[in-house]
């Protein structure tokens, strides 16, 4: 068996770790004589899966005792109608910031749903190359939250800091969650597709302030609605169960292979650099990223010479370096280093690409 190193956008790389223990207990569970994905939600083994997770997940990000931790399916893209659906009961406006196509999902969905939205800030005059900064935020004055992407998977665009506003912020935190310690307090709502740095696909995480729990609009689904979510403990309905079990392991991972977070964040920092360094230095490849932006998870870069996008990625495959090629809508390559990319997998694909350089460019 070959495990190739995976540079996919998601659903991404996972620990192999992972997946090794996930095999061993795949048939039978603890000695249950079934898997988990055979088991009701509400077993108690279940149950015992489902709060290790929660626990594990709150030590990890140190979530204080008034955010609640939803485990969602939908994934992210949902969250763009929760979130106003939500949050906006009361009335008011959403406002965004726009540093990218996922920011602008978010935007298009609240305001197909009918909600009052206002752009507080964009990127979209620097081609999304940088993150406005906090003094040039321009909130409407009845901002009920600020929504914004702390990473943008596609452009590989990330905040370098997290905006300072007198309303809830809410962020999308799909593709750069658990990369490294954060202050959950600064936080409304923090939610995040699992299928990156947390699980597979299919689950969806969200973390909501208690005081958030009443704006919600009079007519909502149940299975949309935090607080009917927060007080059924995630079970309103069947939860992804093996999703929910993975992540489990994922946070487990996190906690006693790498350490947690700030081991975490410092392996991570360290793959990164890099890459942008190898990318810098060369004469063939480069990203457009103003640097104190540049996204540690997804980099992206483009050939000088387009011609050279197909042999450098089937060259690249042959070489055991997998999901390489960029978004469609943008092109040329894209480099997932999210948190199960081991660092070697970075060393190897530097190498191929000096040497594909050499040969090539
Ligand atoms: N937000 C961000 C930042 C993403 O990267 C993605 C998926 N790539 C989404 C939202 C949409 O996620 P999902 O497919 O889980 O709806």
């Amino acid at each position: 068996m070959t495990r190739h190193y995976n540079f996919c956008a998601g659903p991404a790389a996972l620990p192999t770790a992972v997946l090794e223990r996930a095999r061993e207990e795949m048939l039978d569970y603890h000695g249950r004589g079934l898997s988990v994905m055979e088991m009701s939600h509400r077993s108690p083994e279940f149950v015992a899966i489902a709060e290790q997770a929660e626990a594990d997940l709150r030590e990890l990000l140190a979530i204080p005792e008034n955010y609640k931790v939803l485990f969602l399916q939908g994934g992210a893209s949902l969250q763009f109608s929760m979130v106003p659906m939500n949050l906006l009961g009361q009335g008011g406006t959403a406002n965004f910031l726009y540093t990218g196509i996922w920011g602008k999902k978010a935007l298009a969905e609240a305001k197909q749903l009918g909600f009052a939205v206002h752009m507080a800030g964009s990127s979209e005059a620097s081609g999304h190359t940088e993150v406005p900064t906090q003094a040039e935020l321009a909130l409407s004055s009845d901002a009920a939250y600020l929504h914004y992407t702390a990473n943008e998977t596609i452009g590989g665009l990330e905040f370098d800091y997290i905006p300072d506003v007198s309303v809830p912020l809410v962020c999308d935190y799909s593709s750069s969650i658990l990369a490294e310690p954060l202050d959950v307090s600064r936080f409304g709502v923090i939610y995040a597709g699992a299928q990156k740095n947390i699980g597979p696909a299919g689950l969806t995480l969200v973390l909501v302030r208690d005081d958030l729990l009443d704006q919600r609009c009079q007519r909502i689904p149940s299975l949309f609605d935090y607080q009917a979510v927060a007080e059924a403990g995630s079970m309103v309905n069947t939860p992804p169960t093996y999703a929910w079990y993975l992540a489990g392991l994922v946070f487990q991972w996190l906690k006693h292979d790498i350490g947690g977070l700030e081991a975490m964040a410092t392996i991570n920092a360290r793959k990164a650099a890099k890459l942008y360094a190898a990318i810098d230095s060369s004469g063939l490849y480069s990203n457009p990223i103003a640097l104190r932006n540049r996204s540690r998870m997804n980099v992206p870069f483009v050939l000088a010479d387009e011609r050279l996008d197909k042999p450098f990625l089937a060259e690249a495959e042959e070489a055991g370096l997998l999901n390489l090629k960029g978004h469609r809508s943008v092109g040329g390559m894209r480099a997932s280093l999210y948190n199960a990319v081991p660092e070697a997998a970075v060393d190897t694909l530097i190498d191929f690409m000096a040497d594909f350089e050499q040969r090539r460019g």
